[in-house]
């Protein structure tokens, strides 16, 4: 169960040697889409090297247009093997369709459900007779016992690896793609005793946000974060905008690691 009240303890979700909900910070770092095999290598080996712990990068990706750029696939997640054998990182991706679960069980250390599937309720259930790792997304007007029915969608078919991710929610203001929700934090582990990251990236639409939201969410307390990084952002495949450099990601660990020594 989600629910505090049946488990006092906060949850760790042990993958391979990492874990996140524990004492570290589980910095999830990397593009928005797999692009190439050499890309997703580069950036793997980038993020590393700055202090990430997981690799992202999406393979199936949910976009708003029919018409965009819709994921490398099967290809994608071959990739993404590949800058694991290299750097070692774990792999967090989304999985949109039950089609692919048996290729995602066999190659990905973390399944994402994302924002817009939060409520896809037969995919959770899948999800949820594996037992590999889940990160939740927030949906985009999901309320906090929204999220936390759909955790609990995947607990009851015997999968408790559930990780939450605040990613901004719907507000109206058109100025930022989101509103980034910080409350989400003490509100969920008032709730919950499931993990929660924060991703700036998604929440806020622009790399220029990305510093204030990642900051706060550390403060706050959250277990962890997760951030685009792009080597050249300008040319990306998918969210070029709120990507950051890996110089820029490099800088951003070092005050995010500062910051959560100080709690
Ligand atoms: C993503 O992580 O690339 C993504 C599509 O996120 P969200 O589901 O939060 O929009
Ligand atoms: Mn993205």
């Amino acid at each position: 169960r989600a629910n505090r009240k049946f488990h006092p303890e906060n949850s760790i979700i042990t993958i391979g040697d990492e874990t996140i909900g524990g004492e570290r910070l589980g910095i999830i770092a990397g593009p928005c889409s797999v692009e190439s095999e050499e890309q997703i290598i580069g950036i793997a080996k980038r993020v590393k090297k700055a202090g990430a712990n997981f690799l992202r990068g999406g393979a199936f990706k949910p976009r708003t247009s029919p018409y965009s750029f819709q994921g490398l696939e099967l290809e994608g997640l071959r990739m993404l093997q590949a800058a694991k054998k290299e750097t070692g990182l774990p792999i967090v991706t989304e999985l949109m369709s039950v089609k692919w679960i048996d290729e995602f069980e066999e190659s990905v250390d973390v399944i994402q459900i994302g924002a817009r599937n939060m409520q896809n309720f037969d995919l959770l259930k899948e999800v949820g007779k594996t037992k590999t790792p889940v990160l939740l997304k927030r949906g985009l007007s999901a309320t906090y016992k929204e999220w936390l029915m759909s955790a609990e969608y995947i607990m009851s078919e015997g999968n408790e690896n559930v990780i939450l991710c605040e990613r901004g929610i719907r507000t109206f203001e058109p100025e930022t793609r989101n509103t980034l929700d910080i409350q989400a934090v003490p509100v969920i582990k008032k709730l919950s005793h499931l993990p929660i990251i924060i991703d700036p990236s998604h929440a806020g639409g622009e790399s220029y946000l990305v510093e204030a939201g990642a900051k706060s969410g550390i403060v706050a307390g959250a277990d962890g974060l997760m951030i685009e990084v792009h080597n050249d952002p300008e040319n990306a495949w998918s969210d070029g905008e709120q990507c950051l450099t890996p110089d820029e990601f490099a800088g951003l660990m070092e005050k995010a690691h500062k910051l959560a020594s100080f709690e």
